[in-house]
């Protein structure tokens, strides 16, 4: 293929990916999005492995090779990974982009058929030097990140004293390497700084996510998607691929910007959920704080009648819908109270769930109608005239605390106003906390009612009742 032919080819790809980013931004169009970013990886792959730099049949066979086996374990994790392992899955994933743009750096490096001298040399090795700090620090960020999220590790944070000096250390030691690094006139001079600065940016990665505790973890999986992005582009760099360049400016900056989304959904500041230590034990009042009093708990023919009785319903999803995989059942209760006239609608908090975008998901899954889907901001003020706001697996994302409470891990993380309803209802197995680690003062109050169990044994039995 021509020169001509795959910069064509490629410029087709790039819009068809701007295009499926544009799909991807609503749920109605999420389906065509996705089959545009398939399209354009297709023109892409096939592009690239007919152009110049595959030459020769033994470098296509290793590429093909090499393709199929990832595939193979691409298809394999798809089909083994259960709806509430994606975001674990996302995280391993963006630190496979990481691993990637390092061992491209390292081989672009000792490549001894790159014969670059002067400024040439110094802006290639600098995008080497770059490439593998960002994809040192987005493979070991992500790595903990995947860890935080199925349990592995802790979610509480890692607050070390004098932490941030010690990242500013790191930064620092990074910088001086890195003029090492740009002065060494011989490859093996410069292997020993970029390997020394590859250890430091792994070390980074790991401190900065231990650091980020509780509810603020969101902002981290956002973060590190960004990152990846910006690691794929520094790759496009070392590699002169203009269209990975491209794609990657495109990732990392759709993460950056859903980072902060994340953050204003959270009301936190990005610089300060980066520098960690929320949700500390010793900086929240979260034992002081705890709520004092009894919970009211009823049953499905009890939960049934409420809701029978109700005229406008608000569902909370959260994650705990997505554990259950309830979502069906819950599309089963929409319908048959709206068949009774009853106005029901869900309210989706940013942050619900273990994903940006979890419960849309799932309760598009379930096709329930995307117009009585609404987000935080757009139903908050209809629980005061609400009959009943019923709460599915969510903890955090409806809990007072948040607003009354200054020393919560969670203070000033706008919720769901559920307790605003004449009568609440949360469905969930125990009385145990969400994933932040705290009491819910929502469950002692006068007009919330707790169904314990399981959300799609318990939705099952309020549907029987129901019919
Ligand atoms: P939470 O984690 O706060 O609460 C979920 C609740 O679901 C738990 O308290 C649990 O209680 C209950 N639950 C679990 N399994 C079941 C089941 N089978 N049936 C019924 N209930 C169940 O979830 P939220 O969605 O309210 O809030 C999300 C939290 O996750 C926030 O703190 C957010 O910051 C964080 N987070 C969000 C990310 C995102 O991108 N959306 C990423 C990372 C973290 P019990 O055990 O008693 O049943």
């Amino acid at each position: 293929m021509s020169e001509g032919l795959i910069t064509v080819a490629y410029i087709g790809a790039t819009i068809l990916f701007i295009l499926s980013l544009g799909g991807l931004s609503h749920p109605e169009s999420s389906r065509r999005g996705n089959l545009f970013g398939i399209i354009g990886m297709a023109i892409a792959v096939i592009a690239t492995l007919m152009g110049p730099r595959v030459n020769g049949t033994l470098t296509f066979g290793i590429i093909l090779a090499a393709m199929t086996v990832g595939g193979a374990v691409g298809v394999f994790a798809a089909r083994q990974v259960k709806m509430t392992q994606m975001p674990e899955l996302v995280a391993l994933m963006h630190s496979l982009v990481g691993l990637a743009a390092c061992l491209v750096g390292y081989a672009n490096y000792i490549d001894p058929t790159a014969h670059l001298t002067g400024a040439e040399k110094t802006i290639h090795e600098a995008e080497i030097y770059l490439g593998v700090l960002i994809g040192a620090v987005t493979f070991s960020g992500s790595v903990i990140a995947f860890g935080k999220l199925s349990g592995k590790i802790g979610g509480k944070p890692l607050t070390l004293p004098g932490r941030h000096q010690f990242n500013l250390a790191l930064l620092i030691l990074a910088l001086i390497l890195g003029k090492v690094f740009l002065g060494a006139e011989h490859a093996n001079d410069g292997l020993f700084p970029l390997l020394a600065m590859t250890a430091i940016a792994l070390v980074f990665g790991v401190h900065m996510v231990m650091a980020i505790g509780g509810a603020d973890m969101p902002v981290v999986v956002s973060m590190l998607n960004s990152y990846s992005g910006w690691a794929a582009s520094a790759t496009g760099f070392m590699l002169n691929n203009d269209l990975l360049i491209v794609v990657g400016a495109l990732v990392g900056s759709s993460g950056a910007i859903l980072s902060y989304i994340m953050c204003r959904a959270m009301n936190r500041k990005f610089l300060s959920v980066i520098a960690g230590g929320f949700g500390t034990a010793g900086s929240s009042s979260a034992v002081a704080a705890a709520p004092v009093g009894s919970v009211v708990a009823i049953n499905a023919q009890e939960t049934a009648e409420l809701l029978r009785s109700a005229r406008n319903v608000i569902i909370v999803p959260g994650y705990g819908m997505a554990v259950a995989q309830a979502q069906h059942t819950v599309c089963e209760i929409t319908k048959i109270l709206r068949g009774k006239g009853i106005n029901v609608r869900f309210g989706i908090h940013p942050v619900a769930g273990r994903m940006p975008g979890h419960m849309n998901v799932l309760l598009a899954e379930a096709k329930v109608p995307y117009d009585i889907v609404l987000e935080m901001d757009e139903i908050n003020q209809d629980f005061p005239t609400t009959d009943v706001a019923m709460v599915i697996g969510a903890n955090d994302i409806v809990n007072p605390a948040a607003q009354d409470d200054p020393g919560s891990p969670i203070a000033g993380m706008p919720v769901l106003e559920v307790w605003k309803a004449k009568t609440s209802i949360v469905m969930k197995r125990s009385m145990a906390s969400g994933y932040a680690g705290v009491d819910n003062p929502l469950f002692y109050k006068e007009n919330n009612r707790m169904l314990f169990g399981d959300a799609k044994k318990m939705l099952d039995e309020v549907v029987h009742n129901l019919l």
